[in-house]
C-alpha cells in the first residue's frame, strides 16, 4: 500500500539568482549567473538559499552580527557593492 513515488523538489536547486539575496546574504550575482560573496568573492557553485545562508552564517557570522538584517544590512552591502563593483566590471 505504501506508494513509492516521491516528489522531489527541484525548484530549490534550480532557482535562479534572487536579488534579494544581495540584501539578505551580501551576495551578487556573476557573469555566470552564480552568487559570488561581495564580502570573501567567493563564488557558490548554485543557487540555493540555503547555501548563501549557511555561507553568509558561518564565515561572515560578524557581518551577520555587525549589521542584522534591515536597513543596516542594507547599507552595508550597498557599501561593500560600491569597493566591489569595480573589481567585477573590470575585465
Ligand atoms: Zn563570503
Amino acid at each position: 500500500m505504501v506508494s513509492g513515488k516521491k516528489k522531489r523538489r527541484t525548484e530549490e536547486e534550480n532557482r535562479k539568482f534572487n536579488q534579494d539575496w544581495t540584501e539578505s546574504f551580501g551576495f551578487i550575482c556573476n557573469t555566470d549567473g552564480l552568487p559570488t560573496c561581495l564580502i570573501c568573492h567567493e563564488k557558490l557553485a548554485r543557487n540555493k538559499k540555503s547555501n548563501l545562508e549557511i555561507h553568509c552564517a558561518t564565515k561572515h557570522a560578524q557581518f551577520a552580527g555587525k549589521y542584522p538584517t534591515g536597513d543596516a544590512r542594507k547599507k552595508a552591502v550597498e557599501e561593500l557593492q560600491k569597493t566591489t563593483t569595480v573589481k567585477f566590471h573590470a575585465k
